[in-house]
């Protein structure tokens, strides 16, 4: 523990990691051994001119640039790498529990096999308890800028294959690609008995958070910060304490608000929305978890209190077994007594 002025600040606080594109976990370093590995030329001549690029104007320019650089994941070992990569650092920075989104898409339209995506990062996932104390599920994440049929082969591929899915979710360029395009997808989804959840309200409007609850049926919203444009939304997600996975780096990075200073995750907390603190694409957006929460006490001052409530939430909004909860807020009460100051 270190005191910087008046503030105490701690190592972050136990959590469960709810909204994470694995793809998004690239660092520059695994992209260049991984081209060397397959024989890809790069259109970087080396890590520094990579990270240039990381200057995003929005959320396309973002997309462009991860897509692009999928083009270094070729085999299922490429596919447990990246995936080990981010267990390893997500352990170091308190992730006890992560909910994994990939984007199946992204690699079947580019040739690569769904076996190969999928087992490649499940094999990570197997022994991600023993080999880093990080219990883990894994979701299929769909392209709303793709056409729903798409969407819809891709997951009776994965169910025809029993891939390892707990869940489905949504993302990509939202503007443009409301929830309701994806309506069967959801339903199917729900049939199959897989859980739901959707990004909704980053760059989009309030009114597609409400058409992911309504028209599909999500358990979490990712990101949802636009509530705050819209009172009855808002009184409505306080309400049923729908997750809202919030990610205040992804949100400076993408321009979706100005600064750290100006996020709205205050204000949320504390009018009672059911918050937690994620990553999205760590590589990309400067930082883990535990970045993200150190910028935010650095910031906004937040508590050893209030950092263990956007804990407490994460944990208890997560699709893990009701033992796992247990154990993991028991891990946020420890956390807080070794995190106050002595009396
Ligand atoms: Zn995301």
């Amino acid at each position: 523990m270190e005191t910087i002025g008046e503030k105490t600040t701690t190592t972050a606080p136990p959590v469960a990691e709810l909204h994470l594109h694995i793809e998004g976990t690239l660092q520059p370093e695994l992209i260049f051994s991984l081209a060397e590995r397959n024989g890809i030329d790069l259109p970087y001549q080396d890590i520094d001119e990579l990270r240039e690029k990381y200057e995003f104007r929005d959320l396309q320019s973002f997309l462009d640039l991860y897509y692009a650089n999928m083009a270094v994941l070729q085999t299922e070992q490429d596919f447990t790498d990246m995936t080990c990569d981010y267990l390893k650092r997500a352990a170091a920075g308190g992730v006890r529990h992560a909910e994994i989104m990939m984007d199946p898409q992204a690699h079947v339209s580019r040739g690569v096999a769904l076996e190969t995506c999928v087992n490649g990062v499940a094999k990570a996932l197997a022994t991600s308890n023993e080999d880093f104390g990080v219990s883990t599920l894994l979701i299929a994440a769909f392209l709303r800028d793709m056409p729903e049929d798409s969407a819809l082969d891709v997951l009776e591929q994965l169910l025809d294959m029993n891939a390892p899915i707990a869940g489905i979710g949504l993302d990509s360029a939202e503007v443009g690609n409301p929830p309701s395009k994806f309506q069967r997808l959801y339903q199917r989804a729900g049939e199959a008995g897989l859980r739901r959840i959707a990004h909704a309200g980053e760059e989009g409007p309030a009114s597609y958070i409400t058409e992911a609850l309504d028209i599909l049926h999500v358990e979490r919203i990712d990101h949802g910060i636009r509530c705050m444009e819209d009172t009855e939304v808002v009184q409505r997600l306080v309400a049923e304490q729908v997750p809202l996975t919030v990610c205040p780096l992804s949100n400076v990075r993408l321009r979706a608000v100005d600064k750290l200073e100006d996020h709205p995750l205050p204000e949320m907390l504390a009018i009672g929305l059911n918050v937690s603190v994620n990553s999205d694409d760590p590589a990309y957006f400067g930082g883990y978890v535990d970045d993200n929460y150190q910028q935010l006490v650095k910031v906004h001052g937040f508590s050893v209190p209030e950092q263990a409530t956007l804990a407490a939430n994460s944990i208890r909004s997560s699709f893990a077994s009701d033992e796992r909860k247990a154990e993991l807020l028991e891990e946020v009460t420890q956390w807080v007594k070794e995190s106050l100051p002595p009396q």
